[in-house]
């Protein structure tokens, strides 16, 4: 990079207001740029040090910088943060009185301010007029991954920013975000009607982490507790789906002898910052908490991340996994799945009131995140493919590429079973069903007239169990589906293409373990 003088400057500003000896990664780049007057977009991992892509900029260039933040609680730290160090930084959000906000805002007009951090909502109001009319150095789009419904978090709010361009003519505007597959980064760049814009993608690997992922036996609660035992005294988060989960899971550590608390939107907001403050100081204390813990949460030390409840998409998993090993240092994530979380997840869509565009993508994310914990790909790898990095290798240290030699199994003969039998179904029956007349019971739920095709009984060397699995492979693939009812869903063929191949031989179903050989005990889960 040739030198200049502002990049001195950013260098200086760097030491002298934040403390920090030099630039990490992508951030010299991305500085670069919007010193420059250029719109770009940066995609850096969390705690790759995004805020200040913006921060240092905007105590450079002239006038005022607006940062659109899309949590209160973000903008506040941020902000507080900014003014214990004596830069000039205020928030305008709705939380606020208005004398409070009038101040702030009449501090930007009159020059006083160098940020002023607002929420996607705000911008839609009167408030991009007034803020239209004065001096503004730079916008910086925050969480951009929001504009677009491609990406994980779409918040219809943020779809007016691309108003932006029209209201700051030749401002420059910087998008950043942690998570955008590319797909999203694309979308990002016209939504915002960025102009020329630079990409800065950071490479998503972190080397330090060691990912695993294995199927939820009967004792979920119990599996997490031997997990974190055989840890043994660290500080890490155990993730839960649900406000009960996040109890349960921190009382069975108590109870055996594990220092834990549990943290949820359910708790009172004292209880909740003096649990986060606790964490943040104690050594050995695990936390397990919904996804409303963690954001802004800057734990140098947490080694270990377990979900275990499955996270919403890859997205989730990456930046929840990510808050791990921040050090540097090596540390784990672990997460537990099962097929009735990926049933859960999709109905939960289905029921939602998301417009049907939206629901789809959603859906997708679901399958493409089963099947990843499912799957037998390097893990690391398999997270940085999705986000759009090629030629990775694998990590050589994920419970894939640790694995023994001679586990996969060839299921693809009874995959084959279960599509034709689906299909010769009529893609109307339950799973249940589908495995009573691949293995021809003629007892409980026996149907005369499906007993007719010929699909029926042509499985009875499987066990019961090794069909289950079979089923709960082929639906993380996605190769079946669940259809109909959500409450009693009908099993389908999503993609004909697909079972096509699987006809052909082209495409094949490979397990862990030897099915045929399958007992019907809960699957024992990999240490
Ligand atoms: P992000 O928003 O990308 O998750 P932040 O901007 O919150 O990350 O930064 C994460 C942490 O890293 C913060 O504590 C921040 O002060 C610190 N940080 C940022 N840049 C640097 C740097 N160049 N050197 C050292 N620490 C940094
Ligand atoms: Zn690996």
């Amino acid at each position: 990079m040739p030198p200049s003088p502002q990049l001195d400057e950013a260098r200086a500003i760097l030491q002298r207001v934040y403390g920090f000896k030099a630039f990490r990664g992508l951030q010299e780049d991305v500085i670069s740029d919007v010193l420059e007057g250029r719109d770009a977009l940066a995609v850096l991992p969390t705690g790759g040090g995004k805020s200040l892509c913006y921060q240092i900029p905007a105590l450079i260039r002239p006038g005022c910088a607006i940062v659109v933040s899309p949590l209160i609680a973000l903008m506040s730290d941020q902000v507080d943060a900014l003014k214990q160090v004596g830069v000039r930084a205020e928030r305008l959000d709705s939380s606020m009185d208005f004398n409070a906000r009038t101040e702030a805002l009449n501090a930007a007009q009159r020059g006083e301010m160098d940020l002023l951090y607002v929420s996607p909502e705000g911008l839609g109001t009167g408030l991009a007029q007034r803020l239209a009319g004065m001096d503004v150095s730079l916008i910086a789009v925050d969480e951009a991954h929001c504009v677009s419904q491609w990406g994980h978090d779409f918040r219809p709010d943020y779809r007016a920013l691309g108003r932006l361009r029209e209201l700051f003519p030749g401002v420059p505007r910087l998008a950043v975000t942690a998570t955008a597959d590319t797909r999203t980064r694309d979308d990002i760049l016209a939504q915002l009607q960025l102009t020329d814009p630079a990409l800065h993608v950071a490479s998503f690997d972190r080397p330090n982490l060691t990912l695993s992922a294995e199927p939820k036996g009967g004792g979920r609660t119990a599996r997490v507790v031997q997990l974190v035992k055989a840890r043994g005294g660290v500080s890490g988060i155990v993730y839960a789906a649900t406000r009960k989960g996040t109890e349960d899971v921190a009382e069975a550590l108590e109870r055996a002898g594990i220092p834990a608390l549990a943290y949820h939107a359910g708790l009172d907001a004292e209880v909740r910052s003096e649990r986060q403050r606790r964490f943040l100081l104690e050594e050995g204390l695990v936390m397990c908490a919904t996804v409303a813990f963690g954001m802004g949460v800057d734990k140098p030390d947490v080694r270990f991340v377990i979900h275990a409840d499955p996270p919403k998409t890859l997205e989730a998993y990456w930046q929840e996994v990510g808050r791990a090993g921040r050090d540097g240092e090596p540390a784990d994530g672990i997460a537990l799945y099962g097929p009735s979380d990926m049933a859960r997840s999709l109905s939960w869509t289905h029921q939602g009131d998301a417009p049907e565009e939206v629901k789809r993508v959603q859906l997708t994310k679901t399958r493409q995140l089963f099947a990843f914990l499912n799957g037998d790909e390097c893990r690391r790898g398999a997270v940085r493919r999705y986000f759009g990095e090629e030629k990775v290798e694998p990590c050589g240290v994920c419970d894939v590429c640790t694995a023994e030699p001679g586990q996969a199994h060839d299921a693809t003969r009874w995959a084959q079973m279960a599509v034709s039998a689906v299909i010769r179904c009529g893609q109307k029956v339950g799973r249940g069903r589908l495995v009573l007349h691949l293995m021809g019971t003629t007892k409980d739920g026996f149907d005369e007239q499906l007993s007719t095709q010929s699909t029926f009984g042509v499985g009875k060397d499987l066990p019961k169990a090794g069909w289950d699995r079979v089923f709960d492979a082929l639906l993380f693939d996605g190769m079946l589906a669940e259809g109909g009812d959500l409450m009693r869903p009908s099993i389908i063929v999503p993609d004909g293409e697909a079972a096509r191949a699987l006809f052909r031989g082209e495409r094949t179903l490979m397990l862990r373990e030897d099915v045929a050989a399958a007992r019907k005990k809960p699957a024992k889960g990999r240490s």
